[in-house]
């Protein structure tokens, strides 16, 4: 649902994503093990001439399966798929616990550099659903981590992308288990490392606004849409049912509630006064005051910055109480 490069520029996140190689070849978690010397070492005690093949071409794409944009690992494992690599690793299950235990994500996981991953993509809630938070918590030297981290190319499949940067997203627990262990291109299902959000394409709405004031008085629950559902891409309809999003979001019509009660609240008499108070020499800007109805954030950059803020805009606006 959210990209980071409504937040990130892209320099930035190629920063983070060196930082991230660099890290790993010299891990500072007190621990040092390298992958690559561990992949050498499965190189030699290969059983086969075949498996031994493929490590030695996991050694030598190492730097490009760490480092490269979505995009290219796509490529690098269509490679793999014509040279027949991806369907040895598939069928043989043990060569594929010990790649990926040479890639020893499961030691990342639980350590700081995991932490600092999160802490740099700067996700407070979760990029496939809005719903739920991706908070990190401070690193306190006992990592609790509060996100899960998903593998947008299944590690069950591709091991070898077990740490690349731009495959790992933090996520909710919710999305991390919705999410099957199919492979599923850019084409066909959203990254949030791509500049491409949902945002644009997926919008709440409710009932009409005198079916909502009569639903006030009556005490009945409010309905919440997807508007034009029935039009939109394939690629979007397949998030909001990969991810359940319907359903996560229908136990929220109490927000609507509270949004048409301010509907009525904040007339633009008084919407004007709020503009008017002055913090010493700042009034609110345009964006503060509709963060301050909402009680939520309200422009697209900031999606990320809490749970529900793509809802809860989408209800505002459809309902006349923020433009
Ligand atoms: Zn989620």
């Amino acid at each position: 649902m959210i990209s980071i490069l409504e937040h990130i520029e892209q320099d930035f996140l190629d920063e983070l994503c060196q930082k991230h190689f660099d890290e790993i070849l010299v891990p500072s978690d007190g621990y040092r093990y390298k992958i690559k010397d561990a992949l050498e070492v499965l190189a030699e005690e290969s059983v086969t001439k075949r498996h031994r093949t493929v490590v030695e071409s996991i050694i030598f794409w190492f730097e490009d399966f760490i480092l490269s944009r979505p995009d290219e690992l796509e490529i690098l494992i269509d490679y793999f798929d014509d040279k027949g690599y991806n369907l040895l690793i598939k069928m043989d299950v043990n060569f594929r616990n010990k790649i990926a235990k040479a890639f020893n994500y499961k030691n990342y996981r639980g350590g700081r550099n995991a932490l600092r991953l999160a802490q740099g993509l700067d996700l407070k809630s979760c990029p496939y659903c809005n719903a739920q938070y991706t908070l990190v918590t401070k690193d306190t030297g006992r990592n609790k981590l509060a996100f899960q981290l998903d593998h947008f190319y299944p590690k069950s499949l591709f091991p070898y992308l077990s740490m690349s940067f731009y495959n790992l997203i933090p996520t909710c627990g919710t999305c991390n288990n919705s999410k099957g262990d199919e492979y599923c291109k850019i084409a066909d299902s959203y990254h949030p490392n791509v500049k491409e959000s949902l945002t644009n394409d997926l919008t709440f709405i409710t009932d009409n606004l005198n079916i909502a004031e009569a639903y006030l008085k009556k005490k009945v629950d409010y309905n919440i849409f997807i508007k034009d559902e029935e039009s939109l891409s394939v690629k979007t309809s397949a998030h909001i049912s990969d991810f359940f999003i319907k359903e996560l979001y229908a136990r929220h019509n109490d927000i609507i509630e509270e949004l048409v009660w301010k509907k009525y609240i904040y007339t633009e008499k008084y919407k004007q006064s709020l503009i008017d108070i002055y913090f010493d020499d700042h009034r609110l800007s345009k964006a503060e005051l509709e963060r301050l109805i909402v009680s939520n954030y309200t422009e697209k950059q900031d999606t990320h910055k809490r749970p529900l803020s793509k809802f809860t805009t989408d209800i505002a606006r459809d309902l006349g109480l923020i433009k």
